[in-house]
């Protein structure tokens, strides 16, 4: 029999909790990876999963993730995160919600939830019915809150910006071709905030009325999904799922820069050093993606307002900054500098 600890990614997660409602249908689990630097905070994600092994496996790496993410974003929050397992026809009811706000607060505020892929500001308004410990509430004549996804974008285009001006030296991603995987939440603002600089997008979502609808709003072109990891742009920007870096698609790909939303983009560390070693300059996914959880840390806590916030995320270049320089001086590729920083700073080091 294999125990959680067995798992690949377990990694010395400090708690795990699974959740059984089977009067409501409620599957999840909750992982703590650390608290080392404050209470846990994480998404929930709403999913269908094949088997129950991958809603593990993803709620570990997600969560170990949110720990890196938290710690290279400065903010005073360990990582954690939770997936719920949807059932075949992704049924989510008030009652699910509820008894899931039930179980994160039976954890004492050690895991705090939002929103993560599958999951509304509805949803999250649910959930606070049975617990405090929840953000990504609307903000409601409050200056922080509400749906992290536009934070997170924001700070997806900054990273864009910095590998921009590190790779190619320019100010500017005017005239540049962007390949962006994914038209969802992350991916809208992203599309937005780079077609009013003036860049070229390529847009490619699984569902082709989504890359549609956003291609026409950021005067872009739609590709097919099975197309836009090998197209031939100046950045590849990753907004959907991850593992999408194998050592397949990895010798395909033609781009010099990578920087996206999505997280857990690498499927395995090995494939941090293969994008390195073809010279193509990554934005650890983790470092680029904060801008979420920087608002809603910001509305947790509530220690700041909007221009807080937005001071906080931009400083994501900064930090992309250090990380590259580092790996320059050392040779190792961004991922696992970025890694053993963030390593580091949760005392594992
Ligand atoms: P979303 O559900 O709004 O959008 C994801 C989109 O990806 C959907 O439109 C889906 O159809 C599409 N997609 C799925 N598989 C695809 C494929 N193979 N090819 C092309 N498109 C595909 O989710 P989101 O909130 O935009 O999140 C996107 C990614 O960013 C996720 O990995 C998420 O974990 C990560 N992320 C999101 C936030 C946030 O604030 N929302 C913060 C940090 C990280």
């Amino acid at each position: 029999m294999t125990t959680p600890w067995g798992f690949p990614d377990f990694d010395a997660h400090e708690e795990l909790q699974f959740v059984t409602d089977d009067a409501c249908g409620l599957r999840a689990i909750i992982a703590v990876h650390s608290t080392h630097l404050g209470p846990a905070a994480g998404g929930a994600r709403f999913w269908h999963y094949a088997k129950p092994e991958d809603a593990l496996t993803d709620a570990l790496r997600l969560s170990r993730g949110m720990s890196y993410k938290n710690a290279m974003a400065g903010l005073p929050l360990g990582g954690g995160k939770s997936v719920i397992l949807a059932d075949e026809g992704r049924t989510k009811t008030p009652d699910l919600l509820h008894a899931f706000g039930k179980a994160v607060d039976h954890l004492g505020g050690r895991y705090v939830t939002a929103e993560d892929v599958g999951m509304s500001v509805a949803d999250m308004i649910e959930i606070a019915r049975n617990t405090k410990y929840v953000a990504g509430l609307p903000a409601e004549g409050k200056d922080v809150g509400g749906d992290p996804g536009p934070h997170t974008s924001l700070g997806v285009f900054l990273g864009i910006k910095a590998a921009v001006k590190h790779a190619l030296g320019k100010d500017s991603v005017a005239g540049l071709h962007i390949a962006l995987q994914g038209a969802g939440s992350v991916a809208t603002g992203v599309a937005l905030h780079a077609a009013a600089e003036g860049a070229m997008l390529s847009i490619a979502d699984v569902d082709q009325a989504k890359a549609q609808k956003l291609a026409e709003a950021a005067n872009g072109t739609v590709v097919a999904a099975d197309e836009i990891l090998t197209l031939e742009a100046d950045v590849l920007s990753p907004c959907a799922l991850g593992a999408i870096f194998t050592e397949q698609s990895i010798a395909t790909l033609r781009v010099p820069i990578i920087a996206g939303g999505a997280n857990n983009q690498l499927a395995t560390p090995e494939d941090g050093q293969r994008l390195h070693q073809r010279g193509i300059l990554y934005a650890p996914d983790y470092v680029t993606n904060s801008g979420g959880i920087i608002n809603v840390c910001t509305e947790y806590l509530g220690d700041g307002d909007a221009s807080l916030v937005r001071q906080r995320i931009e400083g994501i270049p900064d930090r992309l900054e250090q990380v590259w320089s580092e790996s320059k001086a050392t040779g190792r590729d961004p991922a696992a500098v970025a890694d053993a920083m963030a390593q580091k700073l949760i005392g594992r080091g």
